[in-house]
């Protein structure tokens, strides 16, 4: 495979910057010897440049690498070091911020203010969060009898396989790695074949912090190739991966047909935000417009369903409508803009045959509905009204910026509403009554849920779903029980 491995590429403002194109193995850049898979610019639609990717061998090269490094070096290596090269690494993203988030939006199409002061930012925060943890995962001493006494050890898992999605390419990567390398893992990471430029940065900085080499390895490739190969590979102990229930149920098999890894699956959703009629309706719009068209509606948690007491359905359609005229669409690097192209031709074409979808189940077009621009693939932001539960727009996820909106009479009938899902990421519930509050917290089937707020993240707190949307536990200390097992010590004590 030719191709050098440092590309220069510009953005759509005309700054130049240097990538990476190679696979990061061992602490280098290497060639790899699956096809080149050329990037696009999703604001332009021009192919940004050509990356490597693994083929089967070179998924081996990784995973060895991972492994030697995991025996040698990584697991010796004081827990309080492993914590100080966390911080090192926080250190290193914080002083190339911009370049991260430079690439982040030349990649995904995301606003470069957004990626800069929230997935890079929140990314940093996430290493010095487990850097934290890294000299405080304990075992137990468990008294038995009283000649036996017995402890635990939460030990590494070994080698752990990654494969992150496109929509939050260095956030989702960081989610994994943080926790991974704190509790003692090494780790080889797929990303997805659609924003392979921002690891790349990424593997420079680990590489200059000092990292052993082959502690981090980050590799691309297609889905169906080089993402089969590492969730088929006998030395991965654990797949973690973000993206579609489809591809998880093929992970599943995979896992099961090879050595039975264990398996963390962050997939899809549908979540509710439910509006009821005693809300600060002014601030549920706010919250409700941004649970939906953050990120151009590409988050797995999106609030892409809105549930309206009947009473103060026109008052509060008023206000959410208003605050979908507020969103600025335009080039990622405009300083107002918020929201940019979708990802991809393909994920742009499904998203407009689910807004004729929406129209031919008899939905009201209520705003929105069409292509932004005749250049990048960008859609207004569409929302629907009278909505009915079995609508394919109110089952299935769309991931993108269309909001399906229906109403209901009386609490009981929002929460079976919002059940009435395969998905259970996530929901939220915009109410001044407590009692309300905490009944549909308790009773919503997900695995968060906020109450008068939506899409609000922190590092310690716990992130994962129910039903199909998957199941493990990321962010917070629940995430360093994904990446340790278990181990009893019993020791019978001589001579009593
Ligand atoms: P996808 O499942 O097609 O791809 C995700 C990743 O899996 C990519 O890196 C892809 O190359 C890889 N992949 C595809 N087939 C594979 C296979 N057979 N074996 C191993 N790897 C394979 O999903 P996507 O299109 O990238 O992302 C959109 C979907 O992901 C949506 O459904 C969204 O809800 C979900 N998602 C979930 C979360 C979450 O945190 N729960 C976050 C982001 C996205």
């Amino acid at each position: 495979m030719s191709q050098q491995d440092i590309q220069t590429v510009r953005t759509s403002h005309g700054k130049e910057v240097k990538v990476h194109t190679h696979l990061f193995i061992n602490n280098e850049f290497v060639p790899g010897h699956g096809p080149l898979i050329e990037t696009i610019n999703p604001a332009t639609e021009e192919v940004i440049c050509a990356v490597h990717s693994a083929d089967e061998s070179d998924v081996d090269t990784a995973v060895q690498a991972a492994k030697l490094c995991y025996r040698s070096t990584y697991r010796k290596l004081a827990p309080s070091e492993k914590g100080r090269l966390l911080n090192k690494l926080a250190d290193l993203m914080e002083r190339d911020k911009d370049e991260i988030a430079t690439l982040d939006a030349l990649d995904n199409g995301k606003a470069f203010t957004i990626a800069r002061d929230v997935d890079v930012t929140d990314s940093i925060s996430c290493f010095r969060y487990y850097a934290g943890w890294a000299d405080k995962i304990h075992g137990k001493t468990i008294d038995t009898t009283f000649d036996k006494m017995c402890y635990t050890r939460h030990e590494p898992l070994g080698v752990v396989g990654a494969v992150i999605p496109w929509n939050y390419p260095t956030m989702m990567a960081v989610w994994k790695f943080a926790p991974a390398l704190a509790a003692g893992n090494t780790i080889v990471m797929k990303t997805s074949e659609l924003t392979p430029l921002p690891l790349y940065k990424f593997a420079e900085l680990v590489k200059e912090a000092g990292f052993p080499a082959g502690a981090v390895n980050i590799i691309t490739g297609y889905g169906h190739t080089t993402g089969a190969f590492l969730t088929g590979h006998h030395d991965i102990s654990k797949m973690a991966f973000t993206g579609s229930t489809l591809t998880a149920r093929k992970i599943m098999e995979s896992s099961a047909q090879s050595n039975i890894k264990k398996l963390q699956l962050e997939l899809g959703g549908k979540s509710a935000q439910i509006v009821c009629a005693d809300a600060d309706l002014a601030s549920a719009a706010v919250w409700a417009s941004g649970g939906i068209f953050n990120n151009h509606g590409q988050s797995c948690n999106a609030g892409s369903r809105i549930l309206v007491q009947e009473d103060v359905f026109d008052q509060f359609m008023a206000l959410f409508i208003a605050e979908a005229k507020k969103i600025v669409i335009g080039d990622p690097f405009a300083e107002d803009t918020f929201q940019g192209p979708q990802i991809s031709k393909g994920q742009f074409e499904k998203i407009l045959n689910y807004i004729k979808i929406g129209q031919e189940e008899g939905a009201v077009l209520a705003y929105g509905g069409k292509r932004w621009g005749d250049k990048g693939y960008y859609i207004e932001p569409t929302v629907f009204t009278h909505c009915k539960n079995n609508f394919r727009i109110m089952q299935e996820e769309i991931f993108g910026p269309v909001v399906a909106i229906s109403t209901f009479k009386t609490v009981e009938e929002a929460i079976e509403m919002a059940n009435d899902s395969i998905y259970g990421l996530a929901g939220g519930v915009y109410t001044k009554d407590l009692d309300t509050a905490v009944t549909v917290s308790n009773e919503l089937q997900a695995g968060t849920v906020w109450v008068n707020c939506f899409d609000v993240f922190d590092q310690s707190t716990p992130f994962g779903g129910y039903k199909q949307s998957g199941f493990g536990k990321e962010l917070g200390k629940y995430a360093l029980h994904e990446y340790t097992q278990v181990k009893v010590v019993k020791i019978q004590r001589q001579g009593l």
